[in-house]
């Protein structure tokens, strides 16, 4: 038995649901977003920025990046540090990386061509099911439908499915697809999670599903659909490290974190790990025992950065390596949001 026997889902509940959706999508639906455009190329660069990221924040980044590389053939020159740059603030910086992995595999695998198939977009680093299907229904070569965040917490609240069964929403998720419209549906669907049946304080009052919708009223305490995740709070202690020329040391971070690929002074877990690696360095002796502190808060992480200063401008004896000082103004490559903050108060 399918889970759609189970949920007593029938077609002109089916019907019903798609001419709801379409209709509010003509009238509300985000349609003049500047990747709704048919080259698969720009697409699949506003997908990958979308990915964890609200639509507001992506949309200046996404111009920058287009301006800079407007087609495929101009961004497969692009080293990785350039991607960076153009990500720095972003966040989630695997998917940069990620993007100038895909370059390798197109030029070997596609000739150069953006793939025009699902398991081949599928088969690009750091796309998964949601990603290739929207690539390929925004760019009109196929008709697949999605399943992020939003449509997962609309269409579990609507149809009354655990948010954990995968396979009865991606089932859902298809079945409601319609054949004309399909990326019309899947950008209806995604707004629709976001502007109206939203994480918190759904608009299930004004909502035109609400007639159809089986958690309606929502509200969390008679629905423990969503489970509420607190950001786990950390601690960073960043060593700026500055020189006779004012010049400052960074180091491309290399090992799997948040800001992997970036520029960064160095950070450690605690301040016993940055005291050790400044005495192996002997740059105990220039270490300004002052520590500031900022917050830098992600989505799912709280993060509080302890700065410590070591100025080392009288101190010869130091052993840093001789090419990783960079002078602020010239910095054309990517680093972290915390790294900006960082920069900033030291030019105060
Ligand atoms: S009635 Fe409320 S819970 Fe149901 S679909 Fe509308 S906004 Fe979401």
């Amino acid at each position: 038995m399918s889970s759609m026997t189970k949920l007593n889902y029938h077609s002109k509940l089916r019907t019903l649901f798609r001419k709801k959706l379409l209709k509010w999508y003509d009238r509300y639906g985000r349609d003049s977003l500047p990747w709704k455009v048919r080259d698969i190329y720009k697409i699949w660069i506003s997908e990958i920025m979308l990915q964890q990221t609200q639509v507001k924040t992506v949309i200046p980044y996404y111009k920058n990046f287009i301006t800079k590389y407007p087609n495929l053939k101009k961004l497969s020159a692009a080293s990785l540090d350039e991607i960076m740059e153009l990500w720095s603030g972003l966040g989630f910086y695997r998917r940069a990386e990620n993007i100038h992995k895909s370059l390798r595999k197109i030029e070997n695998d596609f000739d150069g061509n953006f793939p025009e198939t699902y398991d081949d977009i599928l088969s690009l680093p750091g796309i998964g099911r949601t990603t290739a299907s929207a690539i390929l229904t925004f760019s009109g070569k196929g008709h697949r439908s999605i399943l992020d965040g939003n449509v997962k917490r609309f269409l579990s609240r609507a149809f009354k499915i655990r948010d954990n069964n995968m396979n009865a929403l991606w089932e859902l998720s298809e079945d409601l697809l319609p054949e004309k419209r399909a990326d019309d549906f899947i950008q209806a669907y995604m707004d629709y999670g976001s502007l109206v049946c939203k994480k918190s304080k759904p608009l299930c009052y004004e909502c035109p599903i609400n007639t159809i919708c089986m958690s309606y009223p929502y509200t969390p305490s008679n629905n423990n659909l969503v489970k509420k995740t607190r950001p786990v709070k950390k601690e960073i202690w960043a060593l700026v490290i500055i020189n006779r020329n004012k010049d400052i040391y960074l180091e491309k971070i290399s090992y799997d974190n948040l800001w992997k690929g970036l520029y960064s002074s160095p950070i450690f877990h605690n301040k016993s790990d940055l005291l050790k690696w400044a005495s192996s360095f002997k740059l105990n002796k220039s270490l300004n025992s002052v520590t500031w502190k900022f917050s830098h808060n992600l989505s799912h992480i709280k993060f509080t950065f302890n700065v410590m200063v070591c100025d080392i401008k009288y101190h010869k004896k130091i052993s840093l390596s001789v090419d990783n000082w960079y002078n602020l103004s010239s910095i054309d490559f990517g680093i972290p949001k915390y790294q900006t903050t960082i920069f900033n108060k030291y030019k105060e």
